[in-house]
Protein backbone atom coordinates (compact mmCIF):
# COMPACT_ATOMS: atom_id res chain seq x y z
CA UNK A 1 0.00 0.00 0.00
CA UNK A 2 1.05 3.43 -0.45
CA UNK A 3 0.73 6.36 1.33
CA UNK A 4 -2.23 9.19 2.26
CA UNK A 5 -2.45 11.75 0.05
CA UNK A 6 -4.66 14.74 0.99
CA UNK A 7 -5.70 17.05 -1.72
CA UNK A 8 -7.34 20.40 -1.41
CA UNK A 9 -8.75 21.86 -4.21
CA UNK A 10 -10.13 25.78 -4.10
CA UNK A 11 -12.98 27.33 -5.58
CA UNK A 12 -10.84 28.60 -8.65
CA UNK A 13 -10.06 25.36 -10.06
CA UNK A 14 -13.80 24.11 -10.02
CA UNK A 15 -16.12 26.63 -10.93
CA UNK A 16 -16.26 29.79 -13.05
CA UNK A 17 -16.47 33.35 -11.88
CA UNK A 18 -20.42 33.74 -13.00
CA UNK A 19 -21.20 31.11 -10.25
CA UNK A 20 -21.35 27.71 -12.03
CA UNK A 21 -19.22 24.27 -11.56
CA UNK A 22 -16.86 23.39 -14.14
CA UNK A 23 -17.51 20.16 -14.91
CA UNK A 24 -14.57 20.44 -17.41
CA UNK A 25 -12.53 20.92 -14.77
CA UNK A 26 -14.13 18.35 -11.97
CA UNK A 27 -13.80 15.76 -13.92
CA UNK A 28 -10.27 16.12 -15.13
CA UNK A 29 -9.25 16.50 -11.33
CA UNK A 30 -11.53 13.13 -10.41
CA UNK A 31 -9.17 11.74 -13.14
CA UNK A 32 -5.66 12.36 -11.73
CA UNK A 33 -7.10 11.11 -8.40
CA UNK A 34 -7.98 7.89 -9.68
CA UNK A 35 -5.17 7.57 -11.21
CA UNK A 36 -3.08 7.87 -7.55
CA UNK A 37 -5.84 5.28 -6.58
CA UNK A 38 -5.19 2.88 -9.16
CA UNK A 39 -1.89 2.95 -7.63
CA UNK A 40 -3.02 2.13 -4.28
CA UNK A 41 -2.58 5.58 -3.10
CA UNK A 42 -4.93 6.58 -0.24
CA UNK A 43 -6.52 9.90 -0.96
CA UNK A 44 -8.42 12.31 0.76
CA UNK A 45 -9.84 15.00 -0.90
CA UNK A 46 -10.66 18.31 1.10
CA UNK A 47 -12.97 20.77 -1.66
CA UNK A 48 -14.11 24.21 -1.99
CA UNK A 49 -16.42 25.60 -4.31
CA UNK A 50 -19.99 25.47 -2.39
CA UNK A 51 -20.88 28.82 -2.06
CA UNK A 52 -19.41 29.87 -5.19
CA UNK A 53 -21.50 26.89 -6.67
CA UNK A 54 -24.56 27.99 -5.67
CA UNK A 55 -24.79 31.67 -5.33
CA UNK A 56 -25.99 31.95 -8.93
CA UNK A 57 -28.94 29.84 -8.49
CA UNK A 58 -29.82 31.88 -5.94
CA UNK A 59 -30.13 35.10 -8.24
CA UNK A 60 -26.88 36.70 -6.84
CA UNK A 61 -24.34 38.35 -9.80
CA UNK A 62 -21.32 38.06 -8.12
CA UNK A 63 -20.32 35.79 -5.15
CA UNK A 64 -22.23 37.51 -2.04
CA UNK A 65 -20.29 39.03 1.24
CA UNK A 66 -22.80 38.49 3.49
CA UNK A 67 -22.56 35.40 6.17
CA UNK A 68 -26.29 34.74 5.93
CA UNK A 69 -26.27 35.26 1.38
CA UNK A 70 -22.87 33.19 1.81
CA UNK A 71 -24.23 30.68 3.83
CA UNK A 72 -27.25 30.13 1.83
CA UNK A 73 -25.34 29.96 -1.43
CA UNK A 74 -23.31 27.44 0.06
CA UNK A 75 -26.81 25.12 1.34
CA UNK A 76 -27.39 24.99 -2.65
CA UNK A 77 -23.53 24.79 -4.03
CA UNK A 78 -22.50 21.85 -1.26
CA UNK A 79 -25.35 19.36 -3.38
CA UNK A 80 -24.16 20.31 -6.47
CA UNK A 81 -20.46 19.99 -6.24
CA UNK A 82 -21.00 16.35 -4.35
CA UNK A 83 -23.44 15.57 -6.69
CA UNK A 84 -20.70 16.14 -9.50
CA UNK A 85 -18.24 14.20 -7.93
CA UNK A 86 -20.37 11.39 -6.95
CA UNK A 87 -20.81 10.67 -10.64
CA UNK A 88 -17.53 11.84 -11.83
CA UNK A 89 -16.30 9.61 -9.65
CA UNK A 90 -19.03 6.48 -9.78
CA UNK A 91 -17.88 6.84 -13.87
CA UNK A 92 -14.44 5.19 -12.69
CA UNK A 93 -16.09 2.71 -10.31
CA UNK A 94 -15.50 4.62 -6.84
CA UNK A 95 -17.70 5.65 -4.01
CA UNK A 96 -17.65 9.59 -3.23
CA UNK A 97 -18.59 10.37 0.64
CA UNK A 98 -19.50 13.75 1.82
CA UNK A 99 -18.41 15.04 5.67
CA UNK A 100 -19.16 18.52 6.13
CA UNK A 101 -17.31 19.66 9.28
CA UNK A 102 -17.00 22.81 11.57
CA UNK A 103 -14.68 23.96 13.72
CA UNK A 104 -16.85 23.05 17.24
CA UNK A 105 -16.80 19.36 15.66
CA UNK A 106 -12.79 19.48 16.30
CA UNK A 107 -12.96 21.27 19.85
CA UNK A 108 -14.63 18.46 21.06
CA UNK A 109 -11.92 15.52 21.76
CA UNK A 110 -14.70 12.79 21.24
CA UNK A 111 -16.06 14.52 17.68
CA UNK A 112 -12.73 14.79 16.45
CA UNK A 113 -11.41 11.11 17.34
CA UNK A 114 -15.02 10.02 15.58
CA UNK A 115 -14.17 12.13 12.65
CA UNK A 116 -10.55 10.89 12.00
CA UNK A 117 -12.26 7.16 12.79
CA UNK A 118 -14.88 7.72 9.91
CA UNK A 119 -12.21 9.12 7.24
CA UNK A 120 -9.92 5.68 8.48
CA UNK A 121 -13.39 3.44 7.54
CA UNK A 122 -13.82 5.26 4.59
CA UNK A 123 -10.23 5.07 3.08
CA UNK A 124 -10.26 1.56 4.55
CA UNK A 125 -13.01 0.33 1.98
CA UNK A 126 -11.60 2.36 -0.98
CA UNK A 127 -14.13 5.30 -1.40
CA UNK A 128 -13.04 8.80 -1.23
CA UNK A 129 -14.21 10.56 1.73
CA UNK A 130 -15.15 14.53 0.41
CA UNK A 131 -14.42 17.28 2.84
CA UNK A 132 -15.75 20.72 3.28
CA UNK A 133 -16.28 22.92 6.50
CA UNK A 134 -20.09 23.10 6.91
CA UNK A 135 -20.20 26.52 5.62
CA UNK A 136 -24.26 26.86 6.19
CA UNK A 137 -24.15 26.02 9.91
CA UNK A 138 -20.82 27.44 11.41
CA UNK A 139 -20.60 30.65 12.66
CA UNK A 140 -18.39 32.92 10.83
CA UNK A 141 -16.09 33.38 14.55
CA UNK A 142 -16.10 29.52 14.68
CA UNK A 143 -14.94 28.71 11.16
CA UNK A 144 -11.57 27.19 9.92
CA UNK A 145 -10.93 30.14 7.97
CA UNK A 146 -10.43 29.04 4.89
CA UNK A 147 -10.18 25.33 3.74
CA UNK A 148 -6.44 25.60 3.00
CA UNK A 149 -6.16 25.19 6.88
CA UNK A 150 -8.71 22.69 6.85
CA UNK A 151 -6.56 20.48 5.31
CA UNK A 152 -3.60 21.11 6.85
CA UNK A 153 -5.68 19.77 9.88
CA UNK A 154 -6.87 16.72 8.11
CA UNK A 155 -3.21 16.18 7.06
CA UNK A 156 -2.58 15.45 10.46
CA UNK A 157 -5.89 13.65 11.42
CA UNK A 158 -4.87 10.94 8.32
CA UNK A 159 -1.18 11.12 9.20
CA UNK A 160 -0.73 12.42 5.68
CA UNK A 161 2.14 12.14 3.66
CA UNK A 162 1.41 14.55 1.49
CA UNK A 163 -1.01 17.54 1.48
CA UNK A 164 -1.16 18.84 -2.08
CA UNK A 165 -2.63 22.19 -2.32
CA UNK A 166 -3.82 22.51 -5.40
CA UNK A 167 -4.25 26.07 -7.15
CA UNK A 168 -3.88 27.85 -10.35
CA UNK A 169 0.04 29.61 -9.29
CA UNK A 170 2.27 27.37 -9.85
CA UNK A 171 4.67 27.59 -6.58
CA UNK A 172 5.27 30.10 -3.66
CA UNK A 173 7.58 33.34 -4.94
CA UNK A 174 9.29 35.90 -3.04
CA UNK A 175 7.10 38.00 -4.54
CA UNK A 176 3.64 38.58 -6.57
CA UNK A 177 4.33 36.70 -9.65
CA UNK A 178 1.66 38.41 -11.29
CA UNK A 179 3.07 42.08 -10.52
CA UNK A 180 6.76 41.63 -10.42
CA UNK A 181 7.62 39.58 -13.57
CA UNK A 182 10.80 39.03 -12.07
CA UNK A 183 9.57 37.49 -8.81
CA UNK A 184 11.38 34.61 -8.18
CA UNK A 185 10.07 30.88 -7.05
CA UNK A 186 10.93 28.92 -4.66
CA UNK A 187 11.64 25.09 -5.72
CA UNK A 188 12.00 23.83 -2.13
CA UNK A 189 11.39 25.07 1.33
CA UNK A 190 12.56 22.95 4.73
CA UNK A 191 10.18 25.24 6.61
CA UNK A 192 8.02 28.31 6.01
CA UNK A 193 10.27 31.20 6.50
CA UNK A 194 8.32 34.26 9.07
CA UNK A 195 9.71 36.56 6.39
CA UNK A 196 8.01 35.10 3.79
CA UNK A 197 4.72 34.63 5.69
CA UNK A 198 5.01 38.36 6.72
CA UNK A 199 5.98 39.69 3.06
CA UNK A 200 2.83 38.10 1.33
CA UNK A 201 -0.08 39.70 0.59
CA UNK A 202 -3.31 38.93 2.21
CA UNK A 203 -6.23 39.56 -0.31
CA UNK A 204 -7.90 36.83 -1.53
CA UNK A 205 -9.36 35.76 -5.26
CA UNK A 206 -12.75 37.17 -6.24
CA UNK A 207 -13.75 33.44 -6.43
CA UNK A 208 -11.64 31.43 -3.83
CA UNK A 209 -10.97 32.38 -0.12
CA UNK A 210 -7.14 31.67 0.30
CA UNK A 211 -4.32 33.61 -1.08
CA UNK A 212 -0.86 32.37 -0.83
CA UNK A 213 -0.52 33.66 2.56
CA UNK A 214 -3.05 31.57 3.42
CA UNK A 215 -1.37 28.58 1.40
CA UNK A 216 1.76 29.09 3.01
CA UNK A 217 0.14 29.29 6.95
CA UNK A 218 -1.58 26.45 6.11
CA UNK A 219 1.89 24.42 5.02
CA UNK A 220 3.23 25.53 8.96
CA UNK A 221 0.83 23.75 10.37
CA UNK A 222 1.11 20.52 7.99
CA UNK A 223 4.34 20.53 8.42
CA UNK A 224 4.18 20.61 11.98
CA UNK A 225 1.73 17.78 12.27
CA UNK A 226 4.34 15.67 10.44
CA UNK A 227 2.98 15.99 6.59
CA UNK A 228 4.78 17.33 3.74
CA UNK A 229 3.51 19.79 1.28
CA UNK A 230 3.05 20.81 -2.00
CA UNK A 231 1.64 24.23 -3.27
CA UNK A 232 1.15 24.20 -7.04
CA UNK A 233 -0.50 23.42 -10.35
CA UNK A 234 -0.68 20.77 -13.07
CA UNK A 235 -2.76 19.62 -16.19
CA UNK A 236 -3.75 16.02 -17.49
CA UNK A 237 -4.54 12.57 -15.40
CA UNK A 238 -0.70 11.98 -14.18
CA UNK A 239 -0.77 15.69 -12.25
CA UNK A 240 -1.05 14.77 -9.14
CA UNK A 241 1.00 11.23 -9.40
CA UNK A 242 3.56 13.79 -10.97
CA UNK A 243 3.56 15.89 -7.98
CA UNK A 244 4.46 12.65 -5.70
CA UNK A 245 7.84 11.56 -7.91
CA UNK A 246 8.79 15.53 -7.52
CA UNK A 247 7.76 16.32 -10.85
CA UNK A 248 5.16 18.81 -10.05
CA UNK A 249 4.68 22.35 -11.03
CA UNK A 250 5.09 24.25 -7.75
CA UNK A 251 6.96 24.46 -4.41
CA UNK A 252 7.85 21.36 -2.27
CA UNK A 253 7.85 22.33 1.46
CA UNK A 254 8.81 19.62 4.45
CA UNK A 255 11.46 17.58 5.38
CA UNK A 256 10.45 14.79 4.09
CA UNK A 257 10.98 12.92 6.93
CA UNK A 258 8.07 11.43 8.27
CA UNK A 259 7.34 12.29 11.85
CA UNK A 260 3.73 12.45 12.31
CA UNK A 261 2.07 13.89 15.47
CA UNK A 262 -0.70 11.63 17.58
CA UNK A 263 -3.88 12.31 17.58
CA UNK A 264 -3.78 13.56 21.46
CA UNK A 265 -1.13 15.72 20.81
CA UNK A 266 -2.37 17.68 17.63
CA UNK A 267 -6.08 17.84 19.86
CA UNK A 268 -3.83 19.49 22.75
CA UNK A 269 -2.26 21.96 20.43
CA UNK A 270 -4.68 22.84 17.92
CA UNK A 271 -8.30 22.14 19.24
CA UNK A 272 -8.35 22.24 23.09
CA UNK A 273 -9.10 25.53 25.12
CA UNK A 274 -6.66 25.46 28.23
CA UNK A 275 -8.80 25.96 31.29
CA UNK A 276 -6.02 27.43 32.99
CA UNK A 277 -2.45 27.85 34.01
CA UNK A 278 0.55 26.28 35.74
CA UNK A 279 3.51 28.12 36.29
CA UNK A 280 6.88 26.59 36.12
CA UNK A 281 10.68 26.84 36.92
CA UNK A 282 13.69 27.30 34.77
CA UNK A 283 14.70 23.71 35.78
CA UNK A 284 10.95 21.94 34.84
CA UNK A 285 10.93 23.94 31.97
CA UNK A 286 14.10 22.56 30.89
CA UNK A 287 13.26 18.88 31.95
CA UNK A 288 10.03 19.27 29.74
CA UNK A 289 11.46 21.38 27.01
CA UNK A 290 15.52 19.88 26.62
CA UNK A 291 15.11 16.55 28.62
CA UNK A 292 11.90 15.45 26.78
CA UNK A 293 10.82 14.77 30.77
CA UNK A 294 7.08 14.80 32.13
CA UNK A 295 6.46 17.92 34.60
CA UNK A 296 6.46 16.72 38.06
CA UNK A 297 4.70 18.52 41.07
CA UNK A 298 8.60 19.74 42.22
CA UNK A 299 8.90 22.22 39.50
CA UNK A 300 5.69 23.97 40.17
CA UNK A 301 6.05 27.55 41.19
CA UNK A 302 1.96 28.56 40.75
CA UNK A 303 -1.39 27.72 39.75
CA UNK A 304 -3.84 30.11 38.20
CA UNK A 305 -8.04 29.36 37.06
CA UNK A 306 -10.26 26.77 37.61
CA UNK A 307 -9.65 23.19 36.26
CA UNK A 308 -10.31 19.31 36.41
CA UNK A 309 -8.12 15.87 36.02
CA UNK A 310 -7.88 15.30 32.49
CA UNK A 311 -8.22 19.19 31.70
CA UNK A 312 -5.95 20.88 29.27
CA UNK A 313 -3.90 23.80 30.99
CA UNK A 314 -0.67 26.11 29.60
CA UNK A 315 2.12 26.19 30.99
CA UNK A 316 3.91 29.12 31.49
CA UNK A 317 7.84 30.37 33.07
CA UNK A 318 7.77 32.89 35.80
CA UNK A 319 8.28 35.78 33.50
CA UNK A 320 4.78 34.44 31.84
CA UNK A 321 6.08 32.92 28.48
CA UNK A 322 4.02 30.33 27.04
CA UNK A 323 5.89 26.96 26.45
CA UNK A 324 3.33 24.74 26.19
CA UNK A 325 0.41 23.05 26.95
CA UNK A 326 -0.62 19.37 28.52
CA UNK A 327 -3.23 17.52 30.08
CA UNK A 328 -3.21 17.65 33.52
CA UNK A 329 -3.30 14.92 36.13
CA UNK A 330 -3.86 17.32 39.26
CA UNK A 331 -7.05 19.36 39.49
CA UNK A 332 -6.12 23.13 40.08
CA UNK A 333 -6.84 22.65 44.21
CA UNK A 334 -4.50 19.65 44.52
CA UNK A 335 -1.69 21.87 42.22
CA UNK A 336 -2.33 24.52 45.09
CA UNK A 337 -1.48 21.90 47.73
CA UNK A 338 1.01 20.14 46.32
CA UNK A 339 3.17 22.69 44.40
CA UNK A 340 7.04 22.73 45.38
CA UNK A 341 6.79 19.39 46.86
CA UNK A 342 8.93 16.12 45.97
CA UNK A 343 7.46 12.93 44.45
CA UNK A 344 7.71 11.05 47.71
CA UNK A 345 5.33 13.90 49.60
CA UNK A 346 2.82 14.24 46.67
CA UNK A 347 2.33 10.44 47.09
CA UNK A 348 2.08 10.82 50.33
CA UNK A 349 -0.32 13.73 50.35
CA UNK A 350 -2.77 12.24 47.78
CA UNK A 351 -2.00 8.27 47.91
CA UNK A 352 -1.99 8.29 44.00
CA UNK A 353 0.35 6.70 41.99
CA UNK A 354 0.64 9.06 39.03
CA UNK A 355 3.49 11.53 40.10
CA UNK A 356 3.62 13.44 36.73
CA UNK A 357 1.36 16.70 36.76
CA UNK A 358 1.43 16.75 32.69
CA UNK A 359 2.67 13.53 31.38
CA UNK A 360 4.98 14.01 28.28
CA UNK A 361 2.77 12.01 25.83
CA UNK A 362 0.16 14.28 26.87
CA UNK A 363 2.19 17.21 26.54
CA UNK A 364 3.29 19.43 23.57
CA UNK A 365 5.92 22.62 23.27
CA UNK A 366 4.64 25.81 21.53
N1 LIG B 1 -16.04 26.24 2.30
C1 LIG B 1 -16.07 27.25 1.29
C2 LIG B 1 -16.84 26.79 0.09
O1 LIG B 1 -16.99 25.62 -0.14
C3 LIG B 1 -14.72 27.65 0.79
C4 LIG B 1 -13.70 28.02 1.78
C5 LIG B 1 -12.39 28.34 1.03
O2 LIG B 1 -12.44 28.68 -0.14
O3 LIG B 1 -11.34 28.23 1.62
O4 LIG B 1 -17.29 27.62 -0.67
Amino acid sequence: MQGTIVIKIGSSSLTTVTGQLDAQQLNSHVEAMVFLMKQGYRIVLVTSGAVAAGFSSLGFKRKPKGIAQKQASAAVGQSLLMQAYMDAFKHHDYIAAQLLITRADFADQQRFSNISQTIGELVKRGAIPIINENDSTSIEELTFGDNDRLSALVSGIVHADMLCLFTDVNGVYDQNPFSYPNAKKYHYLSEVPETLLDAMDQTTSDVGTGGMFSKLSAAKTAIELGANVFIGTGEGEEKFADVLVGKGDGTYLGSFAKNTMSMTKQYILYHSSPRGTIFIDDGAANALLKQHRSLLPAGIVDVNGSFNIGEIVDVRRENNEVIGKGKVNFTNEELDLLKGKNSAEVIKATSRSKKAVIHRNFWVAM
